[in-house]
C-alpha cells in the first residue's frame, strides 16, 4: 500500500492556518494531527478534539520519552505533535496535516524531509493587525510584538515548498487542496513500483 503524505501547514499567528485546516477537513479526505499542549482550553475547546490538554509534567515526560515528532514553546506554552499517531496514519496510507508553528515546521523538515511544507501568508500586515486585534485577547504591546515576530518568520519562507496568501478563505482552501492533489501525482517511488509491475505484466 502507498504511504500517506505528510502536509505541514504553517505560518505566522493570525494568518488563518487554523481556519484553512478546519475547512480542508470538510472538503477532502485527510486527517488533522491533534497536538499536545500545556495551554488551558479556550471556551468550547474539547480535549482530544482540538488538542490534548496536558500538564507541563506530562508534556515533558512525553517529550523525554521520544513521544513527540517535534515540539516548540510558543507564546508561553508547550505544543507538540504526537509521534506514533502520525507515523501510524502515514503507514496505513492516510494523508496527515500538521497545523503547527514555524519552529516546529523547520524541525519536521529535518526529521521528515519527505513532508510537503505549505506557508500561509496574511494578505497584508494591516489585515494581520486587524485579525489579531479582532480576537480581543491581546494588549497593544503584545500585538506589536506578534507583528514584529511575523516579519522575522516570513524570512523562513525559502524552507517551504508552497506559499498561499490567505486573503479570502475559500480561495486559500481550494489552493491548499489543489496542492495536496497535485502532490499525489508527483513522480515518486510509488510510480517506479508501478512501472516495475507493468514490466512483470508484459
Ligand atoms: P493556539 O494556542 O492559538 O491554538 O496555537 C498557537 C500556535 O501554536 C499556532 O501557531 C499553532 O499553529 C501552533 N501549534 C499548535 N500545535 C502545535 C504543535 O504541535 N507544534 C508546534 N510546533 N506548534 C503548534
Amino acid at each position: 500500500m502507498n504511504k500517506g503524505l505528510l502536509f505541514v501547514v504553517s505560518g505566522p499567528s493570525g494568518a488563518g492556518k487554523g481556519t484553512i485546516c478546519r475547512e480542508l477537513l470538510n472538503q477532502i479526505d485527510v486527517d488533522l494531527s491533534i497536538s499536545m499542549t500545556t495551554r488551558s482550553p479556550r471556551p468550547g475547546e474539547v480535549h482530544g478534539k482540538n488538542y490534548y490538554f496536558v500538564s507541563q509534567e506530562e508534556f515533558l515526560r512525553t517529550r523525554d520519552e521520544g513521544g513527540l515528532l517535534e515540539h516548540a514553546f510558543v507564546y508561553g506554552n508547550y505544543y507538540g505533535t504526537p509521534r506514533q499517531m502520525v507515523l501510524d496514519k502515514l503507514e496505513s496510507g492516510r494523508d496527515v496535516v500538521l497545523e503547527i508553528d514555524i519552529q516546529g515546521a523547520l524541525k519536521i523538515r529535518e526529521s521528515y524531509p519527505k513532508g510537503i511544507f505549505i506557508f500561509i501568508l496574511p494578505p497584508s500586515m494591516a489585515e494581520l493587525r486587524k485579525r489579531i486585534t479582532g480576537r480581543g485577547s491581546e494588549t497593544e504591546d503584545a500585538i506589536n510584538m506578534r507583528l514584529g515576530e511575523t516579519l522575522k518568520e516570513v524570512s523562513y519562507i525559502d524552507k517551504y515548498d508552497y506559499c498561499v496568501v490567505n486573503g479570502e478563505v475559500d480561495e486559500a482552501v481550494s489552493r491548499v487542496a489543489a496542492i495536496m492533489k497535485a502532490e499525489h501525482s508527483r513522480v515518486s517511488e510509488d510510480v517506479y513500483a508501478l512501472i516495475e509491475k507493468y514490466k512483470e505484466e508484459m
